[in-house]
């Protein structure tokens, strides 16, 4: 059954900032997306309401226990509609992610008719220029007011969007990558699959230390014996190491990203080798020094291809790719926002039209 959402329309409505003044997540639309669930209640009373603050109690779960899940994904501005990217897939990982933090289910079709209603009220603040894109932040919190450790009785699921501005506004500027060997992100049996908030903030001090020393971010290696490669930053990792595209597998320890998933088809398709195994840091390390490594990068929704310039690991800089953007990087970039702006074929049906 679809639901029935009550729409309140802001009685102030603002003028969208010029596309070129945009940066990442600092300027959010009008309206939000708002559903409340109680237990024995389910999932009810679903609205779009005027952009504004929830009034929480000091004693609510998720401020205490972090019992929360969240999703990122883009609209899209095509040329004759607004479309999103593989929003599925992002509606079925928002619910692994409560699985495994006991948060209730969402009904797929009501996340996505959610979604679909908010980005379509929001339209006019699309930004229209090359690289540009509508965020969509979906967000679940604990909300019932107890501080005794258990799985709240009831949530608010709330779905915000801010317009964001071009990722390589300045040009493509390959990352400089510490190997991690000290602090870990996740461990087997963890939360290190679900999107939820512990997980960045287990990542903030190792990345902090990272960035004053000249870092743009950290490479994750395992927790059991810190030499398998896991995530770098927020994002999934590849190397092309000589004619195999090499990513780690999902075994429980990373997030399983859309656009690693994309990644991955795009490259099966082309016909390349392609190997989701276990990659240590010693054999990428000895791949850069015999030249087997010909390029690695990140992937993820906001970069969607991130070219890694170098990799520091116990005190050893390696460059890769010369410190440049590498080829197979530059086609998966092209291709993957071909798709999404409607430039190229959709071979694989992954993008939804909003209007
Ligand atoms: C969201 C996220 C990714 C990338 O996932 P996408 O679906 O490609 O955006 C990778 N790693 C972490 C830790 C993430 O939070």
């Amino acid at each position: 059954m679809a639901l029935k959402i009550k729409i309140e329309k802001t009685k102030t409505p603002r003028i969208p900032p010029p596309d070129d003044s945009l940066a990442f997540g600092q300027v959010f639309t009008d309206h939000m997306f708002v559903m409340d669930y109680h237990e024995g209640q389910g999932w009810h009373d679903p609205r779009i309401v005027p952009f504004g603050d929830f009034a929480l109690s000091p004693a609510t779960i998720m401020l205490h226990y972090g019992q929360a899940t969240f999703e990122g994904l883009k609209a899209f501005r095509a040329r004759d509609r607004i479309q999103l990217f593989r929003p599925q897939a992002n509606i079925e990982r928002m619910n692994r992610s409560n699985d495994r933090v006991c948060i209730p289910r969402l009904a797929p079709e009501d996340h996505l008719q959610a979604i679909i209603s908010l980005v379509g009220l929001e339209s006019r603040w699309a930004p229209k220029t090359e690289g540009t894109s509508l965020y969509i932040r979906p967000t679940i919190i604990a909300t019932e007011p107890f501080l005794g450790v258990h799985a709240s009785d009831r949530y608010i699921f709330f779905i915000i969007l801010s317009p964001v501005g071009a990722y390589y506004k300045e040009g493509v500027n390959p990352v400089k990558i510490l190997v991690e060997d000290e602090f870990i992100r996740a461990a087997k049996g963890g939360l290190g699959e679900a999107k939820t908030p512990a997980n960045y903030a287990a990542s903030l001090l190792a990345a902090q230390r990272a960035q004053a020393k000249g870092f743009t971010q950290v490479l994750w290696l395992d927790g059991v014996e810190r030499k398998w490669i896991e995530e770098v930053g927020t994002m999934n990792i590849f190397f092309v190491l000589g004619d195999e595209v090499v990513t780690s597998p999902l075994t429980g320890t990373i997030l399983p990203g859309v656009t690693r998933d994309s990644v991955l088809q795009l490259c099966r398709d082309w016909g390349m080798k392609v190997s989701e195994r276990m990659v240590s840091i010693d054999e990428v390390m000895a791949a850069a020094e015999s030249g087997a490594l010909a390029e690695s990068f990140g992937t993820g929704t906001a970069a969607v291809i991130s070219p890694v310039g170098s990799l520091t690991y116990q005190g050893k800089t390696v460059k890769v790719a010369d410190g440049g953007v590498g080829k197979l990087s530059k086609k998966l970039y092209d291709t993957i926002t071909g798709i999404q702006y409607g430039r190229l074929p959709d071979p694989h049906q992954w993008v939804v039209a909003v209007e």
